[in-house]
């Protein structure tokens, strides 16, 4: 199996002000492509730190490494030269490459009315088409192009794979940078795996972690990692193909234990679902809410294509707003609180006529940290769903912070949607 390792450059990555999306990206497109990641390194704009990092690296003994960033023409986007110097091939000027680079840099500034000085422009351009003696270009996606750069001839080392910064100018040049024939060279003869996920919702990882026990040796060469993710436990599964009855086994023994909280297993999220439902079924669908201050409405309308199905939605925070916005009773909220069963289901009403949609959905609790008492404590929600098919309602007192508790409110609001 081929081995490769990630470089991820930019002192912005490095001290955080940008989280870091390349070297999980990269990392989870060489492992599907049956290479074995060994290390993720994060360095700044700094030539020392980034050859340090090579050196440690192939020191590793790796066939690959890819590094993200500094491929603009400013001065601090040095990765170019630093990989063509530890390479041992010096940098010079690609013509041909300066003109191309040239033409997208005069498109894009005309485009978005940019206030170029002709002179510095020029310069970035011959920057950015100083290229390794003896690399391949990869075609920019941006202005940056991409750098295949092997060894020099009678050294050994790594192959270095050159990419530039922005995610999207990153996943963009990623296929050509696979086809590339030096690359795929590098990665050797390999087995490509196949990836399934499955999501169960409110199943503790440590309960599932007991039912993975037990398979144990039924799901050798399974690698089977599980997370937290919005509120759902996602059981991702790789393995080569000739260990797909394994896998099937372990779809079947799932599927088993867990009838009662599987949400899909195909990868699908309750979101999916919720939005396949409501546009499969013709359905319509409003909001109204008082502790999830919207993010239910956020979550329903962040797919494209939502207008298809929601209406709206109506944040009511306060018992006023309630009443005035949703026709919840005032007598209703003076006898049994915002927080109720009966005032969710008044929402959800309050919502479906307000719009007159097909389904309403109405969420109410107390997200705390204060505002909690014996009878209430932090973390209580109720939420009702009103559709043609009558009355859907759950109550429980969800665990964590403020933040949390209202995004895994809007999560079981999704899960009272999708059923
Ligand atoms: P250019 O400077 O031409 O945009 P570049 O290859 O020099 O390209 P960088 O300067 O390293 O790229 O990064 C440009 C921007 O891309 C960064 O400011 C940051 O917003 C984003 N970016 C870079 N690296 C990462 C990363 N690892 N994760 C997320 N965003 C990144
Ligand atoms: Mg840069």
């Amino acid at each position: 199996t081929a081995r490769a390792s990630i470089v991820v450059t930019g002192t912005e990555v490095l001290t955080g002000r940008v989280a870091d999306r390349n070297g999980p990206w990269l990392a989870e497109q060489l492992r599907v492509l049956g290479v074995d990641v060994g290390h993720v390194v994060v360095v700044g704009d700094r030539p020392g730190e980034v050859r340090a990092a090579l050196d440690f690296l192939a020191g590793t003994g790796v066939d690959l490494v890819v590094t993200s960033g500094g491929l603009g023409p400013t001065a601090d986007d040095l990765t170019a030269e630093v990989v063509g110097t530890w390479q041992h091939r010096p940098s010079e000027v690609d013509p041909e490459l300066e003109h191309r680079i040239a033409a997208v840099v005069e498109r894009l500034s005309a485009r978005r009315n940019w206030r170029v000085d002709p002179a510095a422009a020029a310069a970035g351009v011959r920057k950015q088409a100083r290229v390794p003696a003896g690399s391949t270009v990869l075609e920019p996606v941006g202005t940056a192009p991409g750098l295949v750069v092997p060894p020099a001839a009678g050294r050994s080392g790594p192959l270095v794979l050159v990419l530039p910064g922005p995610p999207s100018e990153l996943q963009g040049m990623w296929p050509d940078a696979v086809a590339d024939p030096t690359v795929q060279a590098a990665l050797g003869a390999r087995v490509e795996l196949r990836q399934q996920t499955i999501r169960l919702w409110g199943t503790q990882e440590s309960t599932l972690a007991v039912t993975l026990r037990r398979l144990e040796s039924a799901l050798d060469g399974l690698e089977v990692t599980t997370c937290l993710r919005d509120g759902e436990l996602e059981i991702v599964t790789r393995y080569a193909p000739d260990a797909q009855p394994r896998y099937d086994a372990l779809l079947a023994a799932v599927r088993d234990e867990y009838a009662g909280t599987l949400v899909s297993t195909d990868g699908s999220t309750v979101d999916d679902l919720v939005a396949r439902a409501l546009a499969d079924g013709g359905l319509t669908v409003a909001t109204a809410e008082s502790c999830t201050g919207g993010l239910l409405s956020a979550r329903l309308t962040a797919r494209a294509g939502s207008s298809g199905w929601v209406l709206g939605g109506v944040t009511a925070y306060a018992d006023p707003a309630k009443q005035q916005l949703l026709g919840v009773p005032a007598e209703l909220l003076a006898r049994v609180g915002a927080v109720s069963t009966e005032v969710a289901a008044a929402l959800a009403s309050g919502a479906r006529e307000t719009f007159g949609a097909d389904v309403g959905v109405g969420v109410t609790g107390i997200a705390g940290p204060g505002g909690g008492s014996e009878a209430k404590p932090v973390g209580t929600v109720h939420l009702c769903a009103v559709g043609p098919d009558g009355t859907r309602e759950r109550s429980l007192v969800v665990p964590g912070s403020r933040q949390a508790v209202r995004e895994r409110t809007v999560t079981v609001a999704m899960q009272l949607l999708r059923s």
